[in-house]
């Protein structure tokens, strides 16, 4: 697909809606990596209420990764149940650490900032319960580097734009976004396409007629004929 000619003015709206990377709340970063990347794997099927309730359920019963690592995976999975799927993350999770151990002698992945980004995206996606975008998520707000993850919102967003095509996957738009989009604008650009999904652009029932893209969206705009 070629570049989107609109993507530039529909970033800056968004911006201007929803705010600049600056005026978002900090806790975004972890100073260990690791610490996000197990609360991605928490995310995943379940909503952000849930996904920190478990992290820190578990975080108050095994406080070192090391004590998580050690643990059985159905005390684990008890642990964190309320975020769903409890045995298969639970499993994930110590699968994770341990692989973590013996590859860098220790539960910390900050050693990844030294790498280069498609080695570590390709060393994030390796790793069991661990997608694109998950590795995207930890790329981008813990480790500084170019991604965009793509969740539910984005992708829903990116098709009702035109942006993306209608059978596209989230891992084809990620990769097509982060081909197209400035990479100084992915973080900010990402968090703002959560918040229209969130307040505007709903999977059920958009607001087109509050939307403030609306001039510029091939959805929106098909309304109106
Ligand atoms: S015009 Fe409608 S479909 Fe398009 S981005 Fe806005 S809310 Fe979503």
């Amino acid at each position: 697909m070629k570049k989107p000619h609109n993507f530039k003015k529909i970033l800056d709206i968004f911006e201007d809606t929803w705010g600049s990377e600056k005026d978002f709340p900090s806790g975004l970063t972890y100073e260990e990596p690791l610490d996000d990347l197990i609360l991605t794997v928490l995310s995943q099927n379940t909503n952000d209420v849930n996904r920190d309730r478990a992290y820190k359920k578990l975080r108050q019963e095994y406080p070192t990764w090391d004590v998580v690592a050690n643990a059985q995976v159905s005390d684990i999975a008890d642990s964190i149940r309320v975020a769903g799927l409890g045995n298969t993350k639970a499993s994930y999770i110590v699968q994770i650490l341990g692989i973590i151990k013996k590859k860098f002698g220790q539960y910390s992945i900050k050693e990844l900032k030294d790498w280069n980004s498609k080695e570590v995206r390709k060393f994030l996606v390796s790793l069991p319960g661990v997608g694109v975008k998950t590795a995207g998520i930890v790329m981008v707000f813990d480790l500084g580097m170019p991604a965009f993850p793509v969740d539910t919102h984005v992708a829903r967003i990116s098709r009702r734009l035109g942006w993306a095509e209608e059978k596209m996957s989230p891992t084809k738009i990620q990769e097509y976004l982060e081909s197209t989009l400035p990479k100084e604008r992915f973080a900010g650009s990402h968090l703002n396409f959560l918040k229209h999904g969130r307040n505007i652009c709903n999977a059920r029932k958009p607001k087109c007629g509050e939307c403030q893209v609306k001039a510029l969206c091939k959805f929106g705009k098909n309304l109106d004929v």
